[in-house]
């Protein structure tokens, strides 16, 4: 499956910018087979966290997420940049290379003792799974897992997540 995985996944050079490999997981999804294995790997790899909510970060993090909690009988909560969830939102504000970003949650979808896996596409830095770990973890949730398709293990994002929580990704490069 994992070699399947990483045959699916489309390598597109200098994009969005000169010098991104960027790691393009649309194609994975025209295998229905795959995304079905897949899902099974992941649903069979966190059974026994007791986790009680999937978080998946936008906006590939929507890909796998809501049919993983779905399949896993939890609920999916969405994390999005600032100023797209429509109803009473909590933030986090956290430093980029150049400047900062915000991410926003709906207030009350996370709840106190909640144990939670944190879901997207793909680990560089790991500075947007922290950010949302961050966000987790001010609803005084827990962070049980971070999970992901692709991991860049040279951006060396593992090494700060794993002050959190352990990461589990399918495909590393
Ligand atoms: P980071 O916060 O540095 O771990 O960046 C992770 C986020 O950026 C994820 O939401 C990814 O979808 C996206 N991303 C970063 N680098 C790449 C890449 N080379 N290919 C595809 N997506 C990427």
């Amino acid at each position: 499956m994992e070699q399947l995985i990483k045959e699916a996944i489309r390598n597109v050079p200098d994009f969005p910018k000169p010098g991104i490999q960027f790691k393009d997981i649309t194609p994975l999804f025209l295998e229905p087979r795959l995304v079905n294995q897949m899902l099974e790997h992941y649903a069979n790899v966190y059974k026994d966290l007791g986790a009680t909510a999937i978080v998946g970060i936008e906006s590939r993090g929507f890909l796998v997420g809501p049919a993983l909690a779905a399949k896993m009988d939890v609920p999916f909560v969405l994390v999005r940049k600032k100023g797209k969830l429509p109803a009473k939102t909590i933030s986090h504000t956290y430093s980029l290379e150049y400047g900062t970003d915000t991410i926003e949650m709906h207030e009350g979808a996370i709840k106190e003792g909640d144990r939670v896996i944190i879901h997207d596409d793909l680990l560089a830095t790991g500075g947007t799974a922290a950010a949302t770990a961050a966000l987790v973890q001010n609803c005084g949730a827990t962070v049980a897992q971070f999970s992901f398709i692709v991991n860049l293990s040279y951006l060396k994002g593992e090494e700060r997540l794993n002050k959190v929580a352990l990461c589990h990704s399918i495909v590393t490069y």
